[in-house]
């Protein structure tokens, strides 16, 4: 899909990405892939593979080769100068990097054995693990989840690009995984002009709800685009939070300026880095605007509370293209009766509730119930279902 009159923004470097096979090449391509020396993806590279496929990650149409690799962990740019902050690889064993060659092609294939896509080998390259952990995500600890995640990757990464022919179907919520047309085409629908997107791996508290109508009353509608990919062990697992997300949304929220759809991803925990992954990938299924609040995409104490908001000051307005709306850590202040920040409430911590994700898990699994300072009585009741099953 090329640029229209009525889309709300241009995809990151200015064409949408789409590797579908066409559904007349489809039976010839299966049929080469048999054939074709196969690597079997995991969860996050089946992940990648979706967001590769459907454009979410435009202008990328496969996995990184080195140059764009290198500058990205470098300098939070593709090669051509075009910003990006958090690598897409492979990443293939030496004995199954033997097996390949460089300019022929793969088939990608499920754990269950289904060809997914075919891959033109473009390079294979050894990398650097710990100078990724260390640039991407600021540590080279593996108590970080994404750090853990990326050492378990194999030695050598394979780069080129993908033609999809089938991805894993979706079983749970499978209608809210709509592409970033499918999601342009809506706004398109909709007539709205201004669109901010909500990234969450979180059921939506009270102080996510509050960010996001302080967006709506400046905006034409609202994305509310939770993560389900792979996060970790202890977040709550998607489909819970989606049956919050509905509820949520039925009891609180203009249906007519609201859409909620899914963003296939796996969470990668980079804080600052992958706010810029993030924004840029809201503003592919066009978002013209993007909630970053208080420590984004963060985990345990690694990155500051604002440095996901600062990051942003590393580019020009114009070439991130979508508008980050900054918010600082909101709470629900007793005095004034409402959700505030200390931007807006004068009144001091003994009067205020904090509120966080984390918190309202631990609240959840002492068998506690959520204030509605934290969580919609709806939510909470959906939460307590599920800690209960
Ligand atoms: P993640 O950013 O890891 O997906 P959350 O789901 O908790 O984690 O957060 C979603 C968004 O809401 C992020 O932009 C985050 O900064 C913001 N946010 C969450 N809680 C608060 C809060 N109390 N005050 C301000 N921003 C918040």
């Amino acid at each position: 899909m090329g640029t229209h009159l009525s889309e709300t923004i241009a995809p990151h470097g200015g064409k949408l990405i789409d590797r579908f096979v066409k559904e007349a090449d489809k039976a010839a391509a299966l049929n080469k892939a048999k054939e074709l020396p196969k690597i079997t993806l995991n969860a996050r590279q089946i992940s990648d593979l979706e967001l590769i496929a459907t454009g979410a990650v435009s202008p990328l149409s496969g996995f990184m080769t080195e140059a764009d690799y290198i500058s990205v962990v470098n300098n939070m740019r593709l090669a051509n100068g075009l910003p990006w902050s958090i690598p897409v690889t492979l990443g293939v064993s030496k004995e199954l990097a033997e097996t390949l060659k460089v300019d022929g092609e793969a088939a990608l294939v499920s754990d269950s054995g289904d060809i997914l896509a075919i891959l033109h080998v473009r390079q294979i390259f050894g990398w650097d693990k710990e100078h990724e952990a260390a640039k991407v995500y600021g540590t080279t600890e593996e108590a970080h989840p994404g750090v853990a995640a990326l050492y378990t990757t194999p030695e050598l990464l394979v780069g080129g690009e993908v033609d999809v022919i089938q991805l894993p179907a979706h079983n749970d919520f499978k209608e809210y995984y709509l592409t970033p047309s499918q999601t342009r085409a809506v706004f398109a629908e909709r007539n709205w002009k201004t669109v901010v997107g909500f990234q969450t791996r979180n059921p939506v508290h009270r102080a996510h709800e509050y960010l996001q109508k302080v967006a709506l009353e400046m905006v034409d509608g609202l994305l509310l685009h939770p993560l389900v990919g792979e996060t970790k062990g202890d977040d709550i697992p998607a489909d819970v939070r989606m049956d919050c997300y509905k509820v949520l949304l039925d009891n609180y929220y203009p249906m007519n300026r609201t859409l909620l759809a899914v963003n296939p991803a796996a969470m990668r925990y980079a804080g600052p880095r992958e706010a810029i992954f993030h924004a840029l990938i809201r503003k592919n299924y066009g978002c013209t605007h993007f909630i970053v609040g208080r420590d984004h995409a963060g985990v345990g104490n690694y990155y500051g509370t604002y440095d996901a908001q600062e990051i942003f000051n590393s580019f020009t307005p114009e070439e991130i293209g979508i508008v980050p709306l900054k918010f600082e850590h909101t709470f629900w202040c007793s005095k004034c009766g409402s959700m505030a920040s200390t931007k807006s409430c004068p009144h001091g911590a003994e009067d205020r509730v904090m509120l966080s994700g984390t918190k309202v898990r631990e609240m959840l699994k002492a068998g506690q119930i959520p204030p509605v300072e934290f969580t919609r009585p709806e939510v909470a009741e959906v939460l307590i279902r599920a800690m209960k099953a």
